[in-house]
């Protein structure tokens, strides 16, 4: 079907709403006549110190929990000073303010839960969306307050719920058929049982993607604090460029492997639609950006990213590797425990597997050794070489290990795709692999 052209869905991240100036910055973005649906990301700062929160209520420890609520609340009073102007309009912040903080404070009476803990987490998003529909009422700009609870929904396996999130989506929308504005929360959804939930750190641009693909968005807009998609990790690597364009494939997999501009899965439900996503830049609106689409660009290696917490497990068994079925007996051990592999390589007595989750590392271990010894090392990153690499032929895997030849490498793995090398690093060697790649690919 053709996209609903002109409605545009733009996401902003915590840092774009992180006080009362940025967020006129965004009214200002927001206040014109296309029809546009505003994900929004809760302040800066405050889903960690929720988290936090949370982490005290579990322990108990009341009165650290009580001074942490106390500051954050305190916070957020002032920001409401500054953001509104009006008595009205600063007395009906407060109270959203109070009505709040109460809940939060709440939970601060009795056991504390799993359920309770995405409750709280939940409360970020819900103040942020709220002052900013407060701060284009002042301004006398009508937006649609549209809350997310009532359509974004997870799947008993922790997928959206794409049918569900369309059917109700498209339902509240109906509701405000003459209106263009309509402001909602990323990041928190509904699980299969109707209990709050979330789409994990960083799911505002999920959030985005998936309302995209819903009201088939002729473009997802997501507006952060850097000028787009940068070839390396500007955290740990100077001299690093915007890329103008990338490919949904190239983009997907860069945010995968820990390109924290991008939530990790945040590309995919886009590209099944195909529907452009724009990285945009809200200190500096008139840049580029980033363009993401189906075609690839000029051809050569476009970015490198860098994917922290890994676990590398080392499955060695003389008498099976060969053996018929042995593959599937390992598969079948991580996928009972629900628990996906990122990189692999084989020798003739051993394979290797990476994971980034290791709750059920025990388990997995434990059954694994049934057939096999098994050795496990944590600490290991894995760094992902993205770009166009049929177009670069043999080149390229020179370039990459020359960059790293001071750096030792556990694992590598080349060829499954034309797009994409992994390899797996000690973590502490990280910085020094991401300033080396820079240095031999991009300058
Ligand atoms: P938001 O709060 O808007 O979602 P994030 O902090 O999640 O913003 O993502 C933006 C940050 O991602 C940037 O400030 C930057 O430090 C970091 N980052 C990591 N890798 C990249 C990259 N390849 N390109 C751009 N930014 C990156
Ligand atoms: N507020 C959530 C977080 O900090 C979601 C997001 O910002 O995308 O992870
Ligand atoms: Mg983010």
């Amino acid at each position: 079907m053709e996209n609903n052209q002109g409605l545009l869905v733009l996401k902003f991240g915590g840092t774009s709403v992180s006080s009362a100036s940025r967020m006129r910055d965004v009214a200002s973005l927001i206040s014109n006549d296309t029809p546009k649906i505003v994900v929004l990301s809760a302040m800066a700062g405050t889903t960690n110190a929720l988290e936090e929160y949370a982490s005290y209520l579990y322990k108990q420890d009341k009165i650290s929990a009580r001074a942490l609520l106390a500051k954050l609340k305190s916070e957020y009073l002032e920001v409401i000073q500054d953001l509104l102007s009006s008595s009205e309009g600063k007395q009906k912040g407060k109270e959203l303010i109070e009505s709040h903080f109460n809940y939060l404070e709440n939970f601060n009476r009795d056991l504390f839960t799993l359920f309770e803990e995405k409750a709280v987490l939940a409360q970020g998003e819900m103040l942020s969306t709220a002052l900013l529909h407060y701060l284009l009422e002042e301004q006398g700009t009508f937006s649609v307050l549209l809350q997310s609870l009532n359509f974004m929904r997870i799947d008993k396996n922790q997928e959206p719920d794409d049918y569900y999130i369309r059917e109700n989506l498209h339902r509240e929308l109906e509701k405000y058929p003459e209106d263009k504005l309509f402001i909602t929360q990323g990041f928190i959804c509904r699980d299969a049982f109707g209990e709050i939930d979330n789409l994990k750190r960083g799911g505002s641009d999920y959030t985005a993607s998936l309302i995209g693909v819903a009201v088939k968005a002729s473009e997802i807009q997501i507006w952060t604090d850097i000028d787009g998609f940068h070839n390396n990790d500007p955290r740990f690597v100077e001299k690093t460029k915007t890329i103008g364009q990338l490919s949904y494939a190239e983009a997907a997999e860069l945010a995968y492997f820990g390109a924290k501009i991008l939530h990790p899965t945040s590309i995919r439900p886009a590209r099944e639609k195909n529907i452009p996503v724009r990285l945009k830049n809200t200190l500096d609106p008139d840049s580029p950006g980033t363009l993401i689409t189906a075609g690839t660009s000029e051809g050569g290696l476009k970015a490198v990213a860098a994917k922290d917490g890994i676990t590398v497990i080392r499955i060695r068994s003389g008498r099976m590797l060969l053996a018929f079925g042995f593959l599937r007996k390992v598969f079948e051990i991580f996928e009972n425990y629900r628990t996906s592999i990122d990189m692999i390589t084989t020798s003739e007595v051993s394979v290797s597997v990476t994971i980034d989750q290791t709750d059920h590392l025990d388990d997995i271990i434990r059954d694994l050794g049934h057939y096999a010894d098994v050795e496990t090392h944590s600490d290991q990153t894995i760094v992902c070489v993205v770009g166009d690499l049929i177009a670069e032929k043999e080149g390229v895997a020179r370039e990459v290990f020359n960059a790293l030849d001071d750096v030792p490498v556990r694992m590598i793995s080349y060829g499954s795709s034309s797009n994409n090398i992994s390899l797996l690093i000690s973590t502490k060697d990280k910085i020094k692999a991401l300033n080396n790649l820079s240095k031999n690919l991009f300058q």
